[in-house]
């Protein structure tokens, strides 16, 4: 029974919310995706769990780099444009047992975001930063981290340019209503390893951003936070809104001295406190309680536990399903 406590674990994965209808040849893409994912997460998880040094850091950027690579998201390759058509990337990472952080933004030149992040949690003093300083300081662990750094044009795909061109037609950059229905979409991570959480977040931002612009997923209490005595929490929607109403550190707020369950908590925010269509939460506690929440029509989500060793959930609108994991 000990033993069984001691590998017990929890991940969340989220693919962004969203406001638009998606159609049903992008609902089966985008369910393969989820399911062939977690899949490989939970292969992950349980053939590392002999190992007492893996942590709950090593899940969230594992995950968040299977998600960073699969062109169906808004992180990584696939990530959306800016106004002047380039990709400038963002993410953030937290260690819940020790209340570490790594976050970066501005970052144009490195395949995968969420480990630039992670460099930054281990190696450097600071917890945040940016552009050219945080590609020049990760420069030197490359190879300890296993870093690769791409030409920003390996983010681009077709559909990310599409929805540019629709939203220079329609010449509603600049305009926050508007920017509120563009594509947008993020990918996170939270987890529960062995009684420590961790969470993780990673965004190409907002169609026809401003190349300046930051959203909330690098800003730690906004779109990212993990304690252990509270919950890992990583969010999705409009930044500007998650920024408003402090998404990440509200939630952490109404458990600490509010005495909310992890569930109620998320729902407070979500449904009593935002605007509808603005948000949605992955979150889960050291007990491995977890919750997938939104208030927009969607959110693409996963997960998987020690719980059920043959099944994982998948989830795009209301509806969840099992996928099988043998
Ligand atoms: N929160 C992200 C941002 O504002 C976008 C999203 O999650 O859809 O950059």
């Amino acid at each position: 029974m000990a033993n069984l406590l001691e590998n017990s674990f929890c991940v969340v994965i989220h693919g962004g919310s969203f406001v638009y209808l998606v159609g049903q040849e992008r609902v089966t893409l985008l369910e393969e995706s989820l399911t062939r994912i977690i899949r490989s997460i939970h292969q992950y998880v349980t053939s590392n769990l002999s190992n007492p040094e893996f942590s709950s850091v090593d899940v969230v950027e594992y995950a968040v780099k299977l998600l960073e690579d699969d062109p169906l998201y808004n992180a990584g390759k696939g990530s959306v444009f800016t106004s002047e058509q380039t990709h400038v990337l963002e993410a953030s990472i937290m260690d819940g047992s020790n209340l570490q952080i790594g976050a970066v933004s501005q970052l144009e030149h490195y395949k995968n975001p969420i480990s630039v992040a992670r460099v930054i949690l281990e190696q450097s003093h600071h917890n945040y930063l940016v552009g050219k300083y945080a590609e020049n300081f990760v420069e030197n662990f490359m190879e300890k981290y296993h870093l690769e750094q791409v030409e920003n044009n390996y983010f681009s795909t077709e559909r990310r340019l599409e929805q540019l061109n629709v939203q220079r037609e329609e010449q509603i950059i600049a305009n926050l209503e508007a920017l509120e229905g563009m594509k947008k979409g993020t990918v996170g991570c939270v987890v529960m390893l062995r009684g420590q959480v961790a969470a993780g977040t990673s965004t190409g931002g907002m169609t026809g951003k401003n190349p300046g612009r930051i959203g909330d997923s690098p800003i730690i209490g906004a779109g990212t936070y993990a304690n252990n005595q509270t919950a890992a929490l990583s969010l999705t929607g409009t930044g500007e809104e998650i920024m408003r109403y402090l998404g990440s550190g509200d939630i952490i707020s109404r458990m600490k001295y509010g005495q909310q369950t992890l569930t109620q908590a998320v729902e407070g925010l979500l449904f009593t406190t935002m605007p509808p269509d603005t948000a949605g939460v992955i979150g889960v506690t050291i007990q491995g309680d977890y919750t997938m929440r939104y208030n927009s029509k969607g959110m693409l989500r996963a997960m998987c536990s020690s719980k059920d060793m043959n099944h994982a959930i998948i989830g795009i609108y209301e509806e969840e399903q099992p996928v099988s994991l043998v």
